[in-house]
């Protein structure tokens, strides 16, 4: 395969090459086993990565556990871990608009997005972690003995690093959830095999390519590609992994928490959901409108947190949801390279099978489309950003999550209903309440089963907020001071003192 690609808008797309980096080596699959890469956009293949067998995780995971117990990461100063992260954070400034390129032909989604969000959403993370590793702190607690030995007892409790960390991430943000599980770990004193998604890996190598420059001590930071099946079961199986950070479906989700049982490895899963956008009749329109196409349409619909069931009080229903279709008719679909792009393609020709399924099948229950719902006749997995109303809590488009630019609208008629019509769902997300009245948005905001309520605004992430799922979205939480906890592991030190002397 050609090692550049010509793309309009700068230089050519250098592609790393697609191996694996274990103990700070660049190697390729054992068994020669490749993945081919397409770019969603053009549907052209430009790139091979190497499938890991379960003989390279394991490799993987034994160069993490070497480098975990070694004297120099285990008297590492938090300081200089968190310099570490800094250093990776230069790079990936220095480099940010090539990377960001990378982003946008494997992934499709827009340069305006990959350079502005994405890359420095993963900045900041590595920033705030980098600035948390010599923050870690324990307690000192007086104990009350219900004897009197004529000691004294006092423990203290420390924060002690898990070991080994299996970081397993999805294809929507690629670049912005590998750092989301590097950071953390390398901060709180882990280290880490990373498993990117087979169908976006690119930008975790070239990420590997950095780790390397940064100085980061060999097997501190691994990357395996491959199948989830093959490559991330491995993973998650192999006995020495000591926590598991998932995210991604709530299939594969169910699948490794079970698997993860049999050791009792530590969990977290940041897994999907079916986000309610939630408009009251005295809402803002004028931000109501836009907020609502903003919650689900940027990526395509491709976040789990996307707004994809929109709630709108009866008074101002039609007004709404007009005004939510003209926005979704007017979004300009395309390359991610072309400056007029607002909106890239879906990631696969599955997912965009799974998209159009679903869409149908709304239809076939009674939902009417106000917008988009077909493909775009044109090269690439293009779907029209699709408005439906007359939906219904009892459709499948209205339970299962679409992960496309399609959202379901449906009429509220009493606002005793709306808690439990959003709360209708197996997941528990995200969610939006509009409106200008400060009494209801709270009442509201509490009565919503989600890990993240917005108020007047939605998808709002910022690595200081703590983000997780209720219910089917998952278990744990990361952003923010939870991430302490998902890394660590308490340790209680307690002892007798004893000096007749001082007393
Ligand atoms: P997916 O579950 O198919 O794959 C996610 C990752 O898991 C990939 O790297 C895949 O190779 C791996 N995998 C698959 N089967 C595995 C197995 N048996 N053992 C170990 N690893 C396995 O998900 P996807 O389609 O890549 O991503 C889309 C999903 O991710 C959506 O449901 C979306 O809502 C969810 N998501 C959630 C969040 C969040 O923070 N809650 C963020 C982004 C995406």
């Amino acid at each position: 395969m050609k090692n550049t690609i010509e793309r309009e808008g700068g230089a050519p797309v250098r592609i790393p090459e697609g191996r694996l980096l274990i103990d700070g080596q660049w190697r390729p699959a054992s068994s020669g086993e490749t993945i081919p890469v397409f770019d969603p956009a053009t549907e052209e293949r430009i790139a091979t990565i190497a499938a890991a067998s379960a003989a390279d995780v394991d490799r993987a995971v034994q160069a993490a556990q070497r480098t975990f117990e070694s004297r120099p990461w285990q008297k590492m100063r938090p300081l200089d871990r968190g310099r570490l992260l800094e250093k990776l954070a230069l790079l990936i400034e220095r480099d940010a608009e090539e990377i960001a390129r990378l982003e946008t032909l494997d992934s499709g989604k827009p340069y305006f997005v990959t350079r502005n969000v994405d890359l420095k959403f993963s900045v900041d993370a590595l920033r705030y972690y980098g600035g948390w590793s010599s923050k870690i702190a324990g307690e000192y607690l007086a104990l009350s003995p219900f004897f009197d030995d004529g000691g004294t007892y006092r423990a203290y409790t420390e924060r002690r690093p898990l070991g080994v960390v299996a970081g397993i991430t999805p294809w929507n943000f690629p670049i912005g959830q590998a750092i989301q599980k590097i950071a953390p770990a390398i901060a709180f004193g882990c280290t880490i095999v990373l498993k990117p998604s087979e169908e976006a890996s690119l930008t975790t190598l070239r990420l590997g390519e950095l780790i390397l420059e940064a100085g980061i001590p060999e097997g501190a930071i691994n990357i395996v590609t491959g199948y989830g099946a093959a490559t991330g079961q491995a993973l998650v199986e192999h006995p020495l992994v000591r926590k598991i950070a998932f995210t991604g479906s709530t299939a594969t989700g169910q699948r490794i928490l079970a698997s993860a049982a049999a050791q009792m490895k530590r969990v977290t899963l940041e897994l999907g959901g079916k986000s309610p956008t939630i408009i009251l009749a005295d809402a803002d329109l004028d931000k109501a409108i836009p907020g609502a196409a903003n919650a689900i349409f940027p990526n395509s619909g491709q976040v789990c947190t996307a707004g994809s069931r929109l709630f709108v009080e009866e008074a101002i229903f039609d007004e709404v949801v007009r005004g939510v279709a003209a926005i979704a008719g007017e979004l300009r679909l395309g390359n991610g390279f072309s400056a007029e792009t607002q909106l890239g393609p879906l990631i696969s020709a599955r997912q965009i099978e799974r998209v159009s399924g679903l869409v149908e099948s709304g239809i076939a229950e009674g939902a009417e489309p106000l917008a988009g719902a077909s493909r775009e006749e044109r090269q690439g997995y293009f779907y029209r950003p699709t408005v439906l109303k007359n939906g219904r809590p009892d459709m499948r488009i209205a339970r299962e999550e679409v992960f496309g630019p399609v959202v379901l609208a449906m009429s509220i008629r009493d606002l005793r209903q709306i808690k439990a019509l959003a709360n209708d769902t197996v997941y528990g997300l995200g969610a939006s309440v509009w409106t200008r009245d400060v009494n209801k948005a709270h009442l509201l905001a509490s009565q919503i089963d989600a890990g993240t309520v917005w108020i007047n605004t939605h998808n709002i992430l910022d690595t200081a907020v703590p983000f997780g799922g209720n219910k089917l979205s998952g278990l744990g939480r990361e952003f923010g001071s939870e991430a302490i906890n998902a890394y660590t592991e308490t340790r209680a030190v307690c002892m007798r003192l004893e000096a007749p002397e001082l007393e």
